[in-house]
């Protein structure tokens, strides 16, 4: 298993080989948020770490959209990214 600090060295070599800007952020809650409103999922408070993880698709109780965990998940992460280069 690759450690964060390895992962993160092997990124920023390679974000520099290619002129691209490696931007880190905190992925607390990318996979509980929905992208679409915004708001946690508070039915997965109930859930362990690895029950709510291994929901692959669910509907938002909020918004009611229905959502692909990793899509859901990827989507936090760009907008997260792109708020740090507001
Ligand atoms: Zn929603």
């Amino acid at each position: 298993m690759l450690f964060r600090g390895t992962l993160i060295s092997q990124l920023k070599y390679k974000c520099a080989w290619y002129g691209k800007k490696l931007i880190i952020i905190d992925p607390k809650n990318t996979s509980r948020i929905c992208h679409e409103c915004k708001q946690k999922n508070h039915e997965f408070n109930s859930l362990s770490q690895s029950e709510w993880l291994a929901a692959r698709k669910w509907a938002c109780p909020n918004c009611h959209a229905h959502l692909d965990g990793d899509v859901n998940a990827a989507k936090n992460i760009l907008a997260k990214g792109l708020e740090t280069l507001a």
